[in-house]
C-alpha cells in the first residue's frame, strides 16, 4: 500500500526505482590478544591497509574531480594522520590485532573530535568512512559504501560521506535518501554539483525494505513508498513536463517583465566549470577556494599553483563576473596551519576572515595570485571575505586588497547576523554583499548545519532569516551597491523569487539549479515577487511562509 514519508528535498529532479541501501554494517573486529612477536607484521599490515586506503581514495578524487576530489584528498590525508597510525602502532604493540588496533584507535579520535563540539558531526561521518574502509580491507570484507548494481536505484542511507556521493553514478543511482544531513550539509552540496534528486533528514528511511519501490521527488522532499500506478504516472508527467518547460527557458536570469536577475554558478575549482558552461550559468557568484587548500592541510598551495587555478576558472567566462571568495578555512573546514587545535567552540572561533587576518601571509598570497590570475583577461573580477562580523572586519580585508593591488571589486559574505543588522555600515567599506545564508542560518537559529536533528532551523524559508536578508538588500539599494545570494537558498526556485521580492540583485547556486530557478523566475513579475516576499516575511514559521508565498505565485 502506498505510504508517504516526507524529509527535506536537496537536490530537484523525481527519481522511481527500487531501494538499495548502503553497506553501512560497522565492523567491530573480536578483541583478541596477538603474541608478542606477532605485533611487528601487524603494524605492518595496518600501514599497508591505511595506505591502500588512502590511495583508492585519492583515485576516487581523481576520478571525480571538482570539489569532490578535494573532499576526498582530505579523506585520504585523515588516514594518513601520522598521530592516529602512532596510537594503532601503540595500542598493537600492547596485543591489538591490526584491525582492532585500527578500531580502536579511531574510537578514541572520534571521542575526541565529539567532546570538541557539535560542528564536528560532518567530520566524525568522514572519519568512520575511513575507519570502515581501513577494517574492511584488513578483514578481506568487501569495502562499505555504494551497492554494486547493474540496474539503476535509489540508493538509502543513514548518512553519505563525501566519498560515497562523489562516486554516484547518476545513469545508475537514480536518486538518494539520507535519515541524516541538512539542506546545506555537504552531501547535499555535492548531490546538487551532480544533479541527482535527493532527500535528507528522513528518520525512518533505513527500515524501507531492500528491493521496495519508491518515487522521491528531490524538489517537495516527499517520498512514496510503493506508489500506485497512479501515482508513478502522475509524477512521471509531471518531471517530463517540467524537464520540456526547463529547456524552452534560455539566456539571462529576468522576471517575466524583463527585471534582471544574474544567474551565476558556485563552484570548487575549474573541475565544476563545464556543468556551470552547460548549465549557461552568467558568470561565477561563488568560488569557494578552499577546497584548493585541503590537499596539505600543513601549507598553503604555492602562488604558481593558485594562479594557475584561478585563472582556469577565470577563463572560463570572458566578459562575465566572477566572484573569488578567499579562504575559508575553519569550523567544519580545519587547516592545521591555520585552524588554532583547541578551540571549544570552532564555529565560533578563529575561521574565515579571522583566521587570515591572523596570517596575513596567507591572504597576500592569495590575493596576488588573483591579481596575477586575472592579468590581461576581460573578466570582471570580484572578491569577498568570508564571516565579516563588522566594518572593522570589512575595511581590513578592503585595505589588504589594496595593499595587493588588486585590480577588482571587494565585497564581504554576509553569514553572521551582525553583519546583517549593521549592512550599512559594512558597506561604507566595500561595494557589494553576497548572503551566506548556510551559515547566516546556522549562525541566527543556533542550529549546526551538519545536523539532521536541528534541519528545521536551517531551513531558508525561515521568516527571520528572510528579515535578515531583507535588511542586507535595502542597505545595498541604499547605498547603491548590488547584494546577492551566494547560499544554498538560492538554489530554490520558489524561494529565489521571493529573494528577488526582497531585492536581492543576483543569485548564485550549484550549476544543476541553474534551469529550474531560470524557467520559475521568468514566469513572475517582479511586483508578484514582491508580494510573495512579503507574504512569506509575514508568515510565522517556514512551511507557513512557502505556503504563502506558493499561493501569491501561484495567483490563489
Ligand atoms: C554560506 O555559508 O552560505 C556559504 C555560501 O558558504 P559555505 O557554504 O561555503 O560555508
Ligand atoms: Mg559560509
Amino acid at each position: 500500500m502506498e505510504t508517504t514519508l516526507r524529509g527535506v528535498g536537496v537536490s530537484h529532479g523525481v527519481a522511481i526505482g527500487e531501494v538499495r541501501h548502503m553497506g553501512t554494517a560497522v565492523l567491530e573486529p573480536p578483541a583478541k590478544q596477538i603474541p608478542a612477536d606477532e605485533a611487528e607484521r601487524e603494524q605492518g599490515r595496518a600501514r599497508q591497509a591505511v595506505e591502500a586506503v588512502a590511495a583508492d581514495l585519492v583515485a576516487r578524487g581523481n576520478l571525480a574531480g571538482g570539489e569532490a576530489q578535494h573532499v576526498l584528498e582530505a579523506q585520504a590525508m585523515m588516514a594518513q594522520d601520522p598521530e592516529l597510525i602512532a596510537d594503532v602502532d601503540r595500542r598493537i604493540a600492547v596485543g591489538s590485532t591490526a584491525e582492532r588496533g585500527v578500531y580502536d584507535a579511531f574510537a578514541a579520535y572520534r571521542a575526541l573530535l565529539a567532546n570538541a563540539g557539535e560542528y564536528l558531526a560532518g567530520r566524525v561521518a568522514d572519519l568512520d568512512d575511513v575507519r570502515n574502509r581501513i577494517v574492511a580491507r584488513l578483514l578481506g570484507v568487501p569495502m562499505p559504501g555504494v551497492p554494486d548494481s547493474d540496474e539503476p536505484y535509489v540508493l538509502i542511507a543513514r548518512d553519505l560521506a563525501p566519498a560515497d556521493t562523489a562516486l554516484l553514478d547518476p545513469t545508475l543511482v537514480l536518486g538518494f535518501v539520507t535519515e541524516e544531513g541538512g539542506p546545506t550539509s555537504h552531501s547535499a552540496i555535492l548531490a546538487r554539483a551532480l544533479g541527482v534528486p535527493a532527500v535528507v533528514a528522513l528518520p525512518g528511511a533505513g527500515e524501507i525494505a531492500e528491493g521496495t519501490v519508491v518515487a522521491v521527488d528531490g524538489s517537495t522532499g516527499e517520498i512514496f513508498v510503493e506508489p500506485s500506478q497512479e501515482k508513478r504516472a502522475e509524477m512521471e508527467s509531471a518531471s517530463a513536463a517540467r524537464r520540456a518547460a526547463l529547456s524552452a527557458v534560455t539566456g539571462p536570469g529576468a522576471t517575466s517583465d524583463g527585471h534582471k536577475v544574474p544567474l551565476l554558478a558556485n563552484v570548487g575549482g575549474p573541475g565544476d566549470v563545464p556543468a556551470a558552461l552547460e548549465a549557461g550559468a552568467e558568470g561565477v557568484g561563488l568560488f569557494r577556494t578552499e577546497f584548493l587548500f585541503l590537499d596539505d592541510s600543513k601549507q598553503a598551495p604555492s602562488e604558481e599553483k593558485q594562479v594557475e587555478a584561478y585563472r582556469a576558472v577565470l577563463e572560463a567566462f570572458p566578459e562575465g563576473r566572477v566572484v573569488v571568495r578567499v579562504l575559508d578555512a575553519g569550523a567544519d573546514k580545519p587547516l592545521e596551519f591555520l585552524t588554532p587545535a583547541d578551540e571549544p567552540n570552532p564555529a565560533l572561533g578563529v575561521r574565515g576572515l579571522r583566521s587570515l587576518l591572523d596570517h596575513p601571509d596567507v591572504l597576500r598570497t592569495q590575493l596576488t595570485a588573483l591579481s596575477r590570475a586575472a592579468e590581461g583577461l576581460p573578466v570582471y573580477l570580484e572578491v569577498m571575505a568570508p564571516m565579516v562580523a563588522d566594518r572593522a572586519d570589512a575595511k581590513a580585508f578592503a585595505d589588504a586588497c589594496r595593499e595587493a593591488g588588486l585590480q577588482a571589486k571587494f565585497g564581504a559574505m554576509v553569514e553572521i547576523p551582525s553583519a546583517a543588522l549593521r549592512a550599512r555600515s559594512i558597506l561604507q567599506e566595500v561595494e557589494f554583499l553576497s548572503l551566506g545564508t548556510n551559515d547566516l542560518a546556522q549562525y541566527t537559529f543556533a542550529a549546526d548545519r551538519q545536523v539532521g536533528a536541528v534541519s528545521r532551523l536551517q531551513d531558508p524559508w525561515q521568516p527571520a532569516l528572510l528579515d535578515l536578508v531583507a535588511l542586507s538588500a535595502e542597505a545595498a539599494r541604499a547605498e547603491g551597491k548590488s547584494c546577492g545570494v551566494c547560499g544554498e537558498a538560492a538554489s530554490d526556485p520558489l524561494l529565489a523569487c521571493v529573494l528577488t521580492g526582497l531585492g536581492v540583485t543576483s543569485l548564485s547556486m550549484g550549476a544543476a539549479s541553474i534551469p529550474y530557478v531560470r524557467a520559475t523566475l521568468a514566469k513572475h513579475t517582479l511586483a508578484q515577487c514582491g508580494r510573495a516576499a512579503s507574504a512569506a516575511r509575514a508568515a510565522d514559521s517556514a512551511d507557513e511562509a512557502r505556503l504563502a508565498a506558493q499561493a501569491v505565485l501561484s495567483g490563489e
